[in-house]
C-alpha cells in the first residue's frame, strides 16, 4: 500500500503565518516597495512546475518578480541535475552572484531543486560558495516560508535537504507563468531506476496526487480560460499504481476530458513497459485528449536496453507503436534517445538508428549520455571516446532532420486547427496536436486564439503556414 504523506493543515498552517512574518520583515526593511524576486528554472517541465508553486509561495509573502538578477532581494536557482552540463551552468551562474552579495549583504542567494538533493552537491556549496544564504531539496519546496524565515533571521546559513520522501503537499498557491497553457503534475518521484537516471534518488518514489484534487484542479484551470493542460509525471502510465483510490491513467484522462470546455489535453512522460492497448483506447475516444504520444526508448538495441534496465526490448516498442496506430490512426509519436551509454559498439548504435528509421518520429530528444554520482551507470566500462560518441550524435540528429522534414512535407496543403501559441519577429508560431510548429503571419491579438491554418511548407523542425480563420 502506498507510503504517500500529504502534509497536514497544521503544517501548512505553521508556513501560513511564517508567510506573513515573512511579509512583515520586508515591509518593516523597505517601507516604500515590494521586494522582489528573480526565480530562474532549469531542466524539465516538472521543475517549472515548481517553480510556479515557489513563486505563489513568494507572491504571497508580499513578493514582485524581475528577471534581472541585479535588482532582485531574493535570487533563487531551481535546478536540475539530469546531465553534468545543466549542473555545470548552474555553478557557472551561482559563481557570477559573488560580486553581487558582495556589494549588497542584504540579498539572499537559495539554490533548490534536483541538484541540491545531491550530497556532494550540497558539500561543494557548504565549502566553495559561502555567499549561497539557503539550500533546500526536493521533498521540502512546501517549507519555504518557514526556511527563508531562518535566513532572515540572520542565524547563519540554512541546508535543508532531508531524504524523507513520499510527501505530496496540496493547497500551495500556484503562480503560473503560461496563461494558456498550464502543468499539472499529477504524480512525483520515479521507482523505475533506469541505471543512468539520477531522478529516482533525487525526487524519491513515485506518488500519485488525489483524482479528486487533479479533477478540481483542471477544473479550475479550465474555468481560469487555460486552453492546454500537460498531465506530469515521470511515468504517468503507472499513475494511482499502490494508491487505494483505484484510478488508472486511462480512468483520470477520461476524467479529465469529460470536463466542460473547449480546451487540449497533453500529458508526459511516458514508459514503453507500462503503456497499454487501454491507454490508446482512451485516446482514441477522449477528444480533448492530443494525438500526440511522448514515448522515450532511449535505445533501438536489446543489449543495452537491458544494461539500462529498461524493462523491454526493441520489439515490444515497435509492437507498441504499431498497437498504438491501428488503434488510434493519426497518432504522431516523438521520444528520448541516448547516445553513449556505457559499452555502447556501433552495432547497437545501428540498431538505435535502424529503430529511429522504422518508427518515424516527428522530434526526438537526443542526448548524448552523462554519467551521474551513484547511479549504476556511472562505474560501467565505457571504452567509446567522446569524440566518437559525438560522431554519432551528429550521425542520428541528420537522420532524424531527414526524417521529420519528409513527414513534415507530408502535411503541406493540410488545414488544421491550432493553438496560436506566441508572436515572434513579427510571425505567429501555432502547435499542432503532434507537438510541431507552424509559423504564420497575423495579428499578435491571435496569441491564445485556436485557429485554422493551411499549411504551406515545410523545413526539418517547423512549418509554414497561412492563416485561415481565428476562433473567439
Ligand atoms: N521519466 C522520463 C522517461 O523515463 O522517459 C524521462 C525523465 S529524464 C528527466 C528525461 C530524459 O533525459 C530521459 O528520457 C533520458 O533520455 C535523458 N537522460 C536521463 N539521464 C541521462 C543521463 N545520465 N545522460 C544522458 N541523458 C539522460
Ligand atoms: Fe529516470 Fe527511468 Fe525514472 Fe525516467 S523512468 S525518470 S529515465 S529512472
Amino acid at each position: 500500500m502506498s507510503k504517500t504523506r500529504i502534509i497536514s493543515t497544521e503544517e501548512w498552517e505553521s508556513q501560513k503565518i511564517c508567510t506573513k512574518r515573512v511579509h512583515e520583515w520586508y515591509a518593516s526593511r523597505f517601507p516604500d516597495r515590494s521586494p522582489l524576486a528573480c526565480v530562474r528554472t532549469y531542466g524539465c517541465q516538472q521543475n517549472v512546475a515548481d517553480s510556479e508553486r515557489i513563486k505563489g509561495m513568494l507572491a504571497a509573502m508580499g513578493f514582485g518578480f524581475t528577471e534581472e538578477a541585479a535588482e532582485a532581494d531574493l535570487i533563487l536557482f531551481n535546478t536540475c541535475a539530469v546531465r553534468e552540463h545543466a549542473e555545470d551552468r548552474v555553478f557557472g551562474n551561482v559563481g557570477a552572484l559573488k560580486n553581487l552579495k558582495r556589494r549588497r549583504p542584504s540579498l539572499v542567494i537559495g539554490l533548490c531543486g534536483c541538484m541540491v538533493q545531491q550530497e556532494h552537491v550540497a558539500e561543494k556549496l557548504r565549502k566553495s560558495y559561502p555567499f549561497v544564504d539557503l539550500v533546500f531539496g526536493t521533498h521540502v519546496v512546501h517549507r519555504l516560508p518557514e526556511l527563508l524565515e531562518r535566513v532572515l533571521q540572520g542565524n547563519g546559513r540554512v541546508f535543508e535537504r532531508p531524504e524523507e520522501d513520499g510527501v505530496i503537499a496540496e493547497g500551495i498557491p500556484v503562480r503560473r507563468d503560461g496563461g494558456f497553457k498550464a502543468f499539472l503534475p499529477i504524480m512525483y518521484g520515479c521507482n523505475n531506476f533506469c541505471t543512468y537516471c539520477v531522478v529516482p534518488y533525487v525526487r524519491g518514489r513515485e506518488r500519485s496526487r488525489d483524482p479528486e484534487r487533479i479533477v478540481y484542479d483542471a477544473r479550475r484551470l479550465v474555468a481560469d480560460g487555460v486552453k492546454e493542460i500537460t498531465l506530469l509525471g515521470q511515468n504517468v502510465n503507472s499513475y494511482g499504481r499502490g494508491e487505494s483510490h483505484g484510478v488508472d491513467f486511462p480512468a483520470l484522462l477520461r476524467r479529465i476530458n469529460a470536463i466542460d470546455g473547449d480546451f487540449i489535453i497533453r500529458f508526459m512522460t511516458s514508459h514503453p513497459k507500462d503503456a497499454t492497448p487501454a491507454l490508446f483506447e482512451t485516446i482514441a475516444q477522449c477528444g480533448k485528449v492530443s494525438r500526440h504520444f511522448h514515448l522515450p526508448f532511449q535505445s533501438g538495441s536489446n543489449r543495452v536496453l537491458r544494461l539500462m534496465n529498461r524493462g523491454y526490448t526493441r520489439e515490444q516498442y515497435l509492437e507498441l507503436i504499431a498497437e498504438a496506430r491501428r488503434i488510434v490512426p493519426n497518432i504522431a509519436f516523438t521520444s528520448d534517445v541516448i547516445v553513449g551509454f556505457p559499452g555502447e559498439t556501433r552495432e547497437d548504435f545501428e540498431q538505435t538508428l535502424d529503430l529511429i528509421r522504422q518508427v518515424g518520429f516527428v522530434s526526438l530528444y537526443t542526448f548524448i549520455f552523462s554519467p551521474r554520482k551513484g547511479t549504476p551507470a556511472e562505474t560501467m566500462d565505457d571504452p567509446v571516446p567522446a569524440e566518437e560518441k559525438s560522431a554519432w550524435f551528429q550521425e542520428m540528429t541528420s537522420l532524424q532532420e531527414e526524417i521529420a522534414a519528409q513527414r513534415l512535407a507530408g502535411m503541406v496543403g493540410q488545414r488544421r486547427r491550432v493553438l496560436v501559441e506566441s508572436d515572434a519577429d513579427g510571425y505567429l508560431e501555432a502547435r499542432l496536436p503532434e507537438n510541431v510548429i507552424v509559423r504564420t503571419e497575423g495579428d499578435p491579438s491571435a496569441v491564445g486564439h485556436y485557429a485554422i491554418v493551411e499549411i504551406t511548407g515545410a523545413r526539418s523542425w517547423i512549418l509554414s503556414g497561412r492563416l485561415v480563420s481565428i476562433e473567439e
